[in-house]
């Protein structure tokens, strides 16, 4: 069985994640969107928000699970026995950053990292630019699934 993990922040899951996830259950059989936990990280949703947005998203899809971790993204990965690492690109400085983390993470384990190239209607989409509108209250509603609800 081909287990990927696909590895974010997700503060909060937008329709480029969403988009990257969908395209990812056609490659694999089964996707594992895995939240990192990062304890110098500010974060605007918490760790259970940011989880619920996305079971919420994907509640009818079997082949996609979500869950969290601490430490390298490789160690988790031989902890649950997976062998690819899934990511998105989105332009050239999402390319330059994703390859020296593939690389390094080549050089610590022999997990192999799968990039999809973003959709051209969500490439414009990022996690910072959700939270800055919602700030500064601003219509998010197009930028991220409907499971992305702001109390
Ligand atoms: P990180 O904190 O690792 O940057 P993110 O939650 O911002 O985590 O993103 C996780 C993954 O989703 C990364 O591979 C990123 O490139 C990808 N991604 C984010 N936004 C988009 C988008 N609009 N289109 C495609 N991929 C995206």
């Amino acid at each position: 069985m081909k287990r990927a993990i696909f590895p974010g922040s997700f503060d909060p899951l937008t329709l480029g994640h969403y988009d990257i996830i969908k395209r990812g259950v056609t490659l694999f059989d089964e996707v594992i969107v895995a939240i990192g936990v990062n304890a110098d990280k500010k974060y605007m949703f918490s760790l259970k928000e940011r989880k619920k947005f996305i079971e919420d998203a994907f509640v009818n899809e079997p082949k996609i699970k979500v869950v969290t971790y601490k430490g390298l993204t490789v160690d988790f990965c031989k902890k649950i026995d997976v062998e690819f690492i899934l990511r998105g690109l989105r332009n050239p400085a999402d390319f330059e950053f994703e390859k020296a983390i593939a690389h390094t993470n080549r050089d610590l384990a022999p997990i192999e990292t799968v990039f999809l190239l973003t959709s051209a209607d969500t490439s414009y989409i990022a996690s910072s630019i959700v939270r800055d509108v919602i700030r500064n209250k601003g219509d998010y509603t197009k930028l991220v699934p409907k499971s992305v609800k702001i109390k």
